[in-house]
């Protein structure tokens, strides 16, 4: 059965963070405006903004030591780092305008402090940390970060990584207290139903299968109900793509030009979580290490305190693995049903180049449960098997186009695409990935709507001050903006509260 439903001016696809943050933004912005949400699951949040999906951290590059490198001449490139920390900024801004609005509240139910923590063993990584710190340290982005290389302060800092450490090999961490640890799946959960409570119609159990151009210019979406077994068709002006890995099948279907070229590559993951409530109350920070050579940026193993369900935990990984699926819920047949005639070559040109990191995740699959477990004891020496699970992760897709370094080249960022005339956008790819949702729905609002954006700039900026301007070039407005959202949202080190 088929029944044609309304016109509407806004639809964003999937009901995971990304959608939350532009819907939130949107209301605001145009209030007057009818949105429509469409959701293949029966709640938002499950996918990869779930808080069991992701690691949760407030990705501002205080402790990934991806973001910032060592450039030939040994020195470090913090350039990356900054633009990361900046954008984590907005989404603290306009979070906190969302609490004081009172749109949203308890803001310790997504957001806590957590102290940031870098750690890294061996002289050369550690000549490497003191000289990211260095070059760090005296930024107003990264004040009050503090190294150390004795064992006894590191003790202090995080007695279960150093408890039973017998190796004599140098050993090093920086840290620093304005670190948070972000639930993405209750911020998201959260978002809903303000959005919700503004007559946005969400739809939960609704697959979107098929996005075709009409003649007048708008887009008409076939959506399978899933609850009634009903095929609905809806039109709007504007509409989002933001299924997570299930974007790049829909962009595939828009036919847009902008869609063309371009792949995707599945990663999925796996973390480690303790299961022994002594064990993860010796630990209180979030401490990344270093990746090991070959592996992608995204399986850089870290060590976790987190805050789910309103208690405390503890968590390592991720593990990367290969899955063709591109949804943690998706098929089998995904990856292969991604290959068109369009990107075919693209596809086959990443193929072979990628062949190391295909091995790598491979390998990364078939570990054993005590070969999991020997990677953690290079953080907790006296790890035991028997306090800790394996929990499944989200997945991601990177993206893979053809760029200046060649065709069929790996992306490890987000990749916004829209259409030329701004009426339908995607966003592909996974990182820095929820942290920077404000930032990036942003671009999305100002590549889309290009005719509003300069009569919507004042009420942007009353959201989110240090929108347009550089914060790492203001330092006055940088820590106006840190006090400021530090009260919103409840920054201060305190008792984990139970309610
Ligand atoms: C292992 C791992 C660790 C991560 N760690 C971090 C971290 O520490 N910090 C950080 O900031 N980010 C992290 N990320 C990235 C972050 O999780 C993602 O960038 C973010 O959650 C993506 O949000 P989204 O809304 O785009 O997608 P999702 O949350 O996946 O939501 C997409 C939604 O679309 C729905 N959908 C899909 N297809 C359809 C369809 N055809 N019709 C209707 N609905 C559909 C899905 O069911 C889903 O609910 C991590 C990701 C992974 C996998």
């Amino acid at each position: 059965m088929s029944s044609i439903q309304g016109k509407t001016d806004v639809i964003l696809i999937g009901a995971g963070i990304m959608s939350a943050t532009l819907g939130s933004l949107l209301k605001e912005l145009a209030p007057e405006w009818e949105i429509k949400v469409f959701e293949k699951l029966e709640k938002p949040g499950e996918e990869s903004s779930n808080e069991w999906n992701n690691a949760g951290t407030g990705h501002s590059a205080l402790c990934e030591l991806n973001y910032t490198v060592e450039k030939p001449d040994g020195s470090i490139d913090i350039g990356k780092a900054i633009k990361i920390n900046e954008q984590f900024q907005l989404s603290r801004q306009f979070w906190s305008y969302l609490v004081n609005s009172n749109l949203i509240q308890n803001p310790q139910d997504f957001i806590r402090p957590l102290p940031h923590m870098s750690l890294v063993q061996g002289e050369t990584d550690v000549t490497f940390l003191k000289k990211r710190f260095k070059a760090l340290s005296d930024h107003p982005l990264f004040q009050g970060m503090e190294f150390s290389d004795d064992p006894k302060k590191l003790k202090e800092w995080v007695p279960l990584i150093m408890e039973g450490r017998t190796s004599n090999e140098p050993i090093a961490a920086t840290k620093i207290d304005s670190g948070t640890d972000v639930n993405f799946g209750a911020l998201t959960r959260m978002l809903f139903n303000h959005l919700k409570s503004q007559n946005v119609e969400i739809n939960y159990k609704h697959n979107v299968e098929d996005i075709k151009r009409t003649e007048d210019g708008l887009w008409e979406l076939k959506i399978w109900n899933m609850a009634t077994g009903n095929i609905e068709r809806h039109t709007a002006k504007f509409v989002f793509i933001g299924a997570g890995g299930g974007s790049l099948p829909l962009l595939q279907k828009t036919g847009i030009p902008e869609s063309k070229h371009v792949g995707g590559f599945p990663v999925s993951g796996l973390f480690m979580v303790c299961s022994n409530p002594k064990v993860i109350e010796q630990h209180h920070a979030k401490v990344y290490g270093k990746a090991k050579v070959g592996a992608p940026p995204m399986s850089v193993p870290h060590l976790d305190t987190r805050f789910i369900d309103n208690k405390k935990s503890l968590l390592f990984g991720p593990f990367a693995g290969f899955s063709p699926k591109f949804l943690k819920t998706g098929s089998n047949l995904d990856l292969i049903g991604s290959v068109k005639p369009n990107n075919v070559l693209t596809m086959l040109a990443a193929g072979v180049k990628e062949l190391s990191l295909t091995k790598y995740l491979i390998q990364q699959v078939m570990l054993s449960k005590e070969q999991r477990m020997e990677e953690l004891r290079e953080f907790i020496p006296n790890a035991k098997a028997e306090d800790w699970d394996i929990v499944v992760a989200g997945q991601r897709v990177q993206v893979i186009k053809d760029t200046e370094a060649g065709k069929g080249t790996l992306q490890f960022g987000t990749e916004v695409i829209t259409a030329a005339d701004g009426s339908i956008a995607a966003l592909l790819g996974a990182s820095p990935g929820a942290s920077t949702a404000v930032h990036v729905m942003l671009q999305v609002i100002e590549k889309c709507f290009p005719q509003q954006i300069e009569a919507w700039e004042e009420k942007i900026v009353e959201m989110i001050p240090s929108y347009g301007v550089s914060l790492a070039d203001n330092p006055v407005l940088l820590e106006k903006v840190h006090a400021s959202t530090a009260k919103a949202l409840d920054l201060t080190e305190k008792e984990l509260v139970y309610h």
